[in-house]
């Protein structure tokens, strides 16, 4: 008794207005903003979604119907045509979406977390003019291209060049993996201006430029398609330049934004899992009873929403927690190392509870199976990501290389 009434007595000199729990809670606010992005899911984007998961297009429809309802830019601001919203925001969003149509949480991915978010970091008035108008009307779709054969994890080992040429200048090298190459309208490029990572920067290559070439597409496990890229002595002009030589750092750190939309689509697909297995354990009867009613499926569900609660507040708090909308690299990768491999393990547990119906292409959960899967190598393997926690916990840098 005596302990409790110590240590009661200090809480309380600390919080002299009265004890103020910690807000683990989403605010009156964003309760509303993912209720109404979640009714918009439900009457435009749950109809077709199982269509949407094995169609091999990118769903240019959905996109400028989201455009339309101002979820592209939800975190910008509004001075680059940007909602003015929060990072919080968009990760609701995209929450609020892939409970309807798990493949449409990519389309709020590509307006909000992907390179579009560093072009509107760094991007010039007449760039913003020229490409961020048309990204955030849906009307073009943008790929970011740092993956090179040589240069994966490592990825400052990239070789494209960006070689001067009058005032502007020549591209050299080939990317692998890009996400919606062989349809994008811009690339992204990460280029090399000169020597070591000071001299890594990036440049906009537009979709019929001269000696820019799209290689045979060919798929990921999760049936998107990529192909690899080819600039052969492509003029750029200096216009055309996003970030000059030293911009790799700010790369970077725009980059950790598509980190958390990958984290929050992750999460947001293990969940979608976990939803239709807990519905189908209800229902489904096998030796006379519901298989909810058998303790080792009720232990798979009370080890899913141990797992899926933990990482929303992991990934809340990397959102929550982002200066001037970008989160901290530490933040990041705790939240996508974890929501990664939280959203894999929920989707293949959900799938093992749905049987044979759960493996079948008739409903979506062998797709978020898939399609998490690939998420714990794109945007930063787990590995890559525990590294970088490492480095926090032990507050040094720890270089991979020889
Ligand atoms: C679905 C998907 C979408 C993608 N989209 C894009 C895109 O849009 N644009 C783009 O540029 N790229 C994209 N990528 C490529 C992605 O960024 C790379 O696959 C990733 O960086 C890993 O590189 P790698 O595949 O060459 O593997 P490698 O770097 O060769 O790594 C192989 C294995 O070794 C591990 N490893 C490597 N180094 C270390 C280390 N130091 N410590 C511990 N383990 C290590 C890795 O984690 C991995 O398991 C995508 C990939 C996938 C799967």
């Amino acid at each position: 008794m005596r302990a409790v009434w110590r240590r009661d007595s200090i809480v309380r000199s600390f919080l002299p207005g009265g004890a103020r729990p910690m807000d683990l809670e989403l605010s009156e606010e964003q309760q509303r903003f993912r209720e109404s992005v979640g009714g918009f899911a439900e009457r435009v984007l749950r109809k077709g979604a199982l269509e949407r998961a094995h169609c091999d297009a990118y769903p240019h429809d959905v996109a400028r119907q989201m455009a339309a309802q101002g979820l592209f830019g939800i975190a910008f601001p509004e001075s680059v045509g940007g909602q003015g919203g929060t990072l919080m925001d968009a990760v609701l969003a995209i929450e609020a979406v892939a409970a309807a149509c798990p493949r449409s949480a990519d389309v709020i991915q590509a307006g909000n977390f992907g390179p579009i978010r560093v072009l509107a970091e760094y991007a010039s008035e007449s760039q913003r003019e020229r490409f961020l108008k048309l990204l955030l009307a849906g009307e073009a779709v943008i790929s970011v291209g740092m993956s090179e054969p040589e240069a994966g994890s490592a990825v400052t080992d990239l070789k494209t060049t960006a070689t001067p040429d009058g005032d502007g200048f020549r591209i050299n090298g080939t990317k692998v993996f890009t996400t919606h190459g062989p349809y994008a309208d811009f690339i992204l490029a990460y280029v090399r201006f000169g020597e070591g990572v000071e001299g890594i920067g990036s440049v906009i290559v537009e979709k019929g430029a001269e000696g820019f070439r799209v290689g045979k597409p060919t798929k990921f496990l999760s049936g998107d398609e990529w192909a690899q890229l080819y600039f052969e002595d492509v003029y750029v002009d200096a216009d055309h330049v996003l970030l000059g030589p030293g911009g790799f750092k700010k790369q970077i750190s725009g980059f950790n934004v598509e980190r958390l939309g990958n984290s929050a689509r992750s999460l947001a697909l293990g969940r979608y899992a976990y939803d239709a297995a807990r519905a189908y354990a209800k229902e489904r009867t096998q030796f006379g009873r519901p298989i909810c009613e058998f303790q080792g499926i009720q232990w798979k569900f009370a080890e899913m929403k141990m797992q899926l609660e933990a990482a929303a507040l992991l990934l809340y708090r990397a959102a929550s927690r982002a200066d001037g909308g970008i989160p901290s690299a530490q933040d990041t990768a705790i939240a996508k190392a974890f929501c990664n491999r939280v959203g894999f393990e929920a989707a293949s547990e959900a799938l093992q509870v749905m049987g044979g119906a759960g493996y079948s292409q008739d409903a979506l959960i062998e797709y978020c199976f898939r399609r998490t899967r690939g998420w714990m190598i794109a945007g930063g393997s787990v590995e890559i990501l525990k590294n970088r926690i490492a480095e926090g916990v032990f507050a040094r840098r720890f270089p991979q290389r020889p």
